[in-house]
């Protein structure tokens, strides 16, 4: 997976070819909200049709895309790790990535996956760094790899003797 779909910065714009937009505001975030709006306009200015879901949360996500039809394109900006939660939840419904785009509006936190315990816990920390499991407390190093299929990053084991140290 080269492409996963995940977009900072610069708000993408609506896929054209999209019939209809299902547009998903996730994590209460008023730039999502402005990054919904911005989409929402576009579908319309288009002609097409846009379906906004403030508020949305996985479980509406995967109900809206699973009654989506053909041709329809899947939006979702929001934090990092609710877009994320979010986007694998449309992935897990059936949508293709080609047919998801998901804007990240805030990058502190992301959610890892623990190889050790097993566990995924939201970390306050950025791809690369080293944090502490929040259930074994193992050293991880973040990798950059995201796991679409999860909505998780993978944790690699940053120390090979983990001992009960304190920061
Ligand atoms: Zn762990």
């Amino acid at each position: 997976m080269k492409n996963s779909g995940i977009v900072t910065g610069t708000v993408p714009p609506i896929d054209p070819t999209g019939r209809i937009h299902l547009l998903f505001c996730v994590g209460d975030c008023a730039d999502a909200r402005t990054v919904v709006g911005t989409w929402a306009a576009q579908a319309l200015a288009a002609g097409r049709v846009a379906t906004v879901v403030p508020a949305a949360t996985a479980a509406r996500v995967t109900q809206f895309v699973q009654q989506a039809r053909a041709g329809s394109r899947v939006l979702i900006a929001g934090p990092r790790r609710e877009a994320m939660l979010a986007a694998a939840a449309a992935r897990a419904a059936g949508v293709l990535p080609c047919e998801t785009t998901t804007y990240v509006t805030a990058t502190e936190g992301v959610s890892l996956f623990c190889p050790h315990c097993g566990r995924t816990g939201d970390v306050e920390a950025e791809p690369g760094a080293v944090v502490a499991c929040g259930s074994c407390g193992l050293h991880l190093e973040i990798r950059p790899h995201l796991s679409g299929h999860h909505g998780t990053y993978l944790g690699a084991v940053a120390c090979p003797s983990p001992g009960k140290e304190t920061p």
